[in-house]
């Protein structure tokens, strides 16, 4: 009885256990063998057959005790003595051609739902192939999205720098969960997973979005009448840049060699909340701005016009957030200032996507714990070589349990 405890869980039912050895390497070796009667045709089943070679072969197993585990067989090939084939014994506890046995990729897998490919690779002393092989097996047993339930998308796009490309994903807002990946950006790219999901009939409530035309276009193509939401951050992110580009435009303006330098240290400080400047005895950065903005009469007119801005997320009503965007736009006009021109221009061409958000409040914010993932999963060298790979393990990134910190 304790015996067979210790051949089922090394997955050894039906060899003989022949003989046990450490390897001056310190490596636990175990030699099997297939019973006689257990050898079979793997061509037509039958157990009429005679060994008619044998080679010896290894498979790396889980480790016991703190050392590592190598199976070893004497593997014998058959000769069929009904349809003449000649094949390989085919071992229960390793899957085809594998080095390794199918206990030691369960115990690989453990490790890689915790810990970056590279740590396995060096722990485990396999090939990065290899590793990379058993993780890609792994992420697909976790399955894929469930297209029906979803109801609130989010539509952002990334920039993998290992892969030299743009990549465009969805998000399931309601369980943060990545559930498409595309290469590439704008319409083509969302073709693809939206008719997949017209084709299951699955009716999306709301999108939320850049104000990007691409991806408004393939949404109002595939999934109308879904309303769609322009993300707030990119409206404010968009607003930064006309800011940043004004600055850039007045201080080339500048001859002042004293005046150029209080503009060009203010950059930042632009950009920040007003709540978040920073006011203490050695740094003063509210000052420093109001003396930037005395200096500069448009900038300060669009420095506070992009402050105001945040205010149409705050409005009582739709119609009050209505009536604020339309006079936030005329007052931008008026300024006579370019980038706030065109600002507004954008704006009132967006006016019932940006309204729209006060029927459904969402936005990619909560996205941003899962960009930081992968942010983090590219710049450290978890090198996925290959896209399929990425794309997998992106849209299995909600069951990531480590913290992919360090
Ligand atoms: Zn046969």
């Amino acid at each position: 009885m304790s015996a067979e405890v210790f051949y089922r869980a090394m997955g050894l039912q039906g060899y003989w256990i022949v003989d046990v050895w450490e390897s001056r390497g310190g490596e636990i070796e175990v030699l099997v063998e297939p019973p006689r009667e257990s050898l079979r045709c793997r061509c037509c089943r039958s157990r009429r057959v005679h060994v008619h070679e044998r080679k010896l072969r290894s498979w790396k197993d889980t480790p016991f005790a703190g050392k590592p585990v190598l199976i070893v067989m004497q593997s014998p090939r058959v000769r069929c003595l009904n349809c003449g084939a000649k094949t390989w014994h085919q071992p229960t506890f390793a899957a085809g051609q594998k080095r390794y046995t199918k206990n030691f990729e369960t115990y690989v897998c453990g490790w890689l739902s915790r810990v970056t490919i590279q740590d396995v690779v060096e722990t485990c002393g396999l090939s990065w192939d290899t590793v990379a092989e058993i993780d890609q097996r792994r992420l697909k047993r976790l399955g894929g999205p469930e297209l029906k339930s979803l109801k609130r998308l989010a539509i952002d796009e990334v920039h993998v720098g290992k892969l030299h490309r743009f990549l465009t994903l969805v998000y399931d807002l309601d369980s943060g969960a990545i559930v498409s990946v595309s290469k590439g950006r704008g319409q083509k790219a969302l073709n693809g997973f939206f008719s997949r999901l017209k084709r299951a009939g699955v009716f999306i409530q709301a999108v939320a979005t850049d104000m990007a035309g691409g991806y408004v276009a393939a949404v109002m193509k595939h999934l109308w009448p879904t309303q769609l939401i322009f993300d707030r951050f990119h409206v404010v992110k968009l607003m930064n840049e006309k800011l940043t580009k004004l600055r850039r435009e007045m201080y080339r303006e500048l001859k002042d060699v004293q005046q150029r330098e209080v503009l060009k240290g203010v950059r930042w400080l632009l950009l920040k909340n007003p709540e978040n400047l920073k006011q203490t005895a050695r740094v003063d950065e509210r000052s420093r701005l109001a003396e930037a903005l005395k200096l500069n009469e448009p900038l300060a007119q669009a420095y506070y016009l992009k402050d105001e801005l945040r205010l149409f997320w705050q409005q009582d009503s739709k119609s009050s957030a209505a009536k604020f965007l339309d006079d936030w736009c005329r007052r931008a006009e008026a300024t006579g200032i370019r980038v706030l021109r065109t600002m507004s221009h954008t704006l009132r061409g967006h006016r019932v996507g940006l309204l729209n958000w006060y029927d459904h409040p969402i936005s990619t914010s909560p996205l941003e714990g899962t960009n930081n993932k992968i942010g983090l999963l590219q710049r450290r060298a978890y090198g996925y070589r290959r896209y399929d790979h990425f794309k997998l393990r992106l849209l299995t990134l909600h069951h990531t349990k480590f913290t992919l910190a360090g």
